[in-house]
């Protein structure tokens, strides 16, 4: 059977794999097809895409949105997106802006409790225009503050922790909008890991196409509940590892795989959203 992965990141965000070692895993696994969801970036797509083509793989350009809805956070996979669009180019800009004085205001937090972090050694650590904590918490470890990843989370990191700053959100409805807007189709990611299911009939009048109901941290009861919930919405189906590659552990890559056939469903509603933006007049 012909199986993707729908959920992985690179080196363009938070994962470590290159966008050939990303093909080149992906084709160890024997997936047909996989879709780069970098956070706030599709700056890896192009390479990506490339890289799949000389391996054999179809490949599904898409980004993974941070939205919050009524205090909850949630993250919004956006598919088939059209990665030169102006209006999603621009967006991403300015979520990577925040992005990098979020970083700053980590490590300022950091050296008012002693722990002699540079924001630049985040910055050289990251080399992506999208950082976030995990590349802070790499840098503690690198610079020996910290023993260890966890640790890093534990002491500084976690939400409410001494070093954690609240990160500006657009609301799901404006995620939702904005990947419709770059021809995309909008899903929303783990919803099991956010408790959020309040918010999905709302979501769905806001315009969500899909949702992820296989995803590595997700129970097979979870994997279920969420298969009826799209049932009883119309909603599309995908899955996939959310790999980050070597980050935390061993790759997860085509450890959580959907058969191709959501693929094709995908595929069919980016085509009626692409033709839906063909009618619609220039903002
Ligand atoms: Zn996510
Ligand atoms: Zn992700």
């Amino acid at each position: 059977m012909r199986v993707a992965d729908l959920h992985l990141h690179s080196h363009f965000s938070d994962g470590t794999y290159s966008p050939e070692e990303l093909a080149a895993q992906a084709r160890r696994c024997g997936l047909a097809a996989i879709a780069l969801t970098d956070h706030d970036s599709v700056e890896g797509c192009p390479g990506t895409a490339v890289a799949c083509a000389a391996a054999g793989i179809e490949f599904i350009p898409g980004t993974e949105l941070t939205a919050e809805q009524d205090g909850n956070e949630l993250h919004l996979l956006g598919y088939f997106i059209d990665t030169q669009n102006p209006s999603l180019l621009v967006q991403l800009a300015r979520f990577q802006a925040v992005r990098q004085n979020r970083i700053r205001e980590m490590v300022a937090r950091l050296n008012r409790l002693r722990v002699p972090l540079a924001a630049e050694a985040v910055f050289a650590l990251a080399k992506c225009r999208a950082p976030g904590r995990p590349h802070v918490a790499r840098a503690l470890v690198q610079a020996g503050l910290c023993a260890n990843l966890d640790e890093a989370f534990e002491r500084f990191l976690k939400k409410n922790r001494p070093a954690w700053v609240p990160k500006f959100k657009m609301s799901a409805g404006e995620a939702i909008e904005l990947i419709h807007l770059a021809e995309g189709v909008a899903v929303l990611a783990h919803p099991g890991l956010n408790r959020t299911d309040q918010l999905i009939p709302g979501m769905v009048k806001a315009g969500l196409d899909g949702i992820e109901c296989f995803h590595t941290k997700h129970s097979t009861t979870t994997s279920k509940r969420y298969l009826e919930l799209a049932d009883r919405f119309h909603l599309l189906v995908t899955g996939g590892s959310d790999c980050h590659g070597l980050n935390k552990g061993k790759p997860l890559i085509g450890t959580v795989k959907v058969p191709y056939l959501h693929v094709e469903t995908l595929k069919a509603r980016a085509v009626e959203i692409k033709a839906a933006a063909i009618l619609r007049p220039a903002p």
